[in-house]
């Protein structure tokens, strides 16, 4: 059998996996250890994990963190575990969601809100209301249908008040919904990145104190290695 060919097998699942992609128990972080070890008896020195497990055992561990310091964990924690578990990216276009859930009258009502709410409409509407009150006064064109004081232009008005409110609180109601849609989106993408963050400070650690205990073998290698010459040599002077 060829180097190549070896297989190991996970402790989790107990598969066979070529040894890419197995991590071995010494290489994990004492934390992540332990929550392995709390759902598979036999882990410890020597066995090893497939990458797959590796992310759901994660995902257990970051849960099991979360839960100890919060309490309760909110669904917006759980997607952010869900997707940590997956390996997937987060991120949300707030704009095609959005899109999505509306109906044609709520993108309406946004319009008829960004038309009303612009100086255009301000200003030509303010000509409208010269306008009919100039002809009315004066008579040029033809007999007033509306004379002072202008009771049918007052209706008018009303009615289209009576319209423009509910349209603007629909309206405002989305961009609501927009905003609290963002907020969440940005509390995951947060949490996600101190999380990630913090699994990445405690590798780093690990990894420092393992290559430390390395390093001092590897001294004491030396070390041993010299003391033999030392005394090699002391005895071949010696007659
Ligand atoms: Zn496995």
């Amino acid at each position: 059998m060829s180097h190549n060919t070896v297989t190991h097998k996970c402790a989790v699942c107990g598969k066979a996996f070529k040894p890419q992609y197995l991590r071995k128990y010494e290489l994990l972080r004492p934390n992540l250890n332990a929550v392995i070890a709390a759902s598979v008896p036999s882990w410890g020195p020597g066995a090893e994990i497939c990458t797959t497990d590796l992310r759901a055992m994660r995902a257990q561990y970051i849960e099991q963190m979360l839960a100890t310091e919060r309490g309760e964990l909110s669904d917006l924690d759980r997607e952010v575990i869900e997707s940590m578990a997956k390996g997937e990216v987060i991120t949300q276009d707030l704009g095609v969601t959005l899109e999505m859930k509306s109906s044609f009258g709520e993108r309406a009502a946004d319009k008829v809100a960004a038309i009303g709410g612009s100086w255009t409409f301000i200003l030509s509407f303010s000509a409208v209301l010269i306008i009919w009150m100039m002809l009315n006064v004066t008579a040029l064109l033809f007999k007033p249908f509306d004379p002072y004081p202008f009771i049918l232009l007052n209706l008018v008005l009303s009615s289209l008040a009576a319209i423009q409110a509910p349209v603007i609180m629909m309206s405002q109601r989305r961009q609501e919904t927009k905003d609290r849609l963002r907020a969440e989106n940005d509390y995951r993408i947060n949490l996600k990145a101190e999380l990630e963050i913090r699994q990445l400070h405690e590798k780093i650690d690990h990894q420092m104190a393992h290559q430390w205990d390395k390093l001092a073998e590897l001294q004491q290698i030396q070390i041993d290695l010299l003391e033999d010459a030392a005394h090699a040599n002391r005895n071949s002077r010696t007659p």
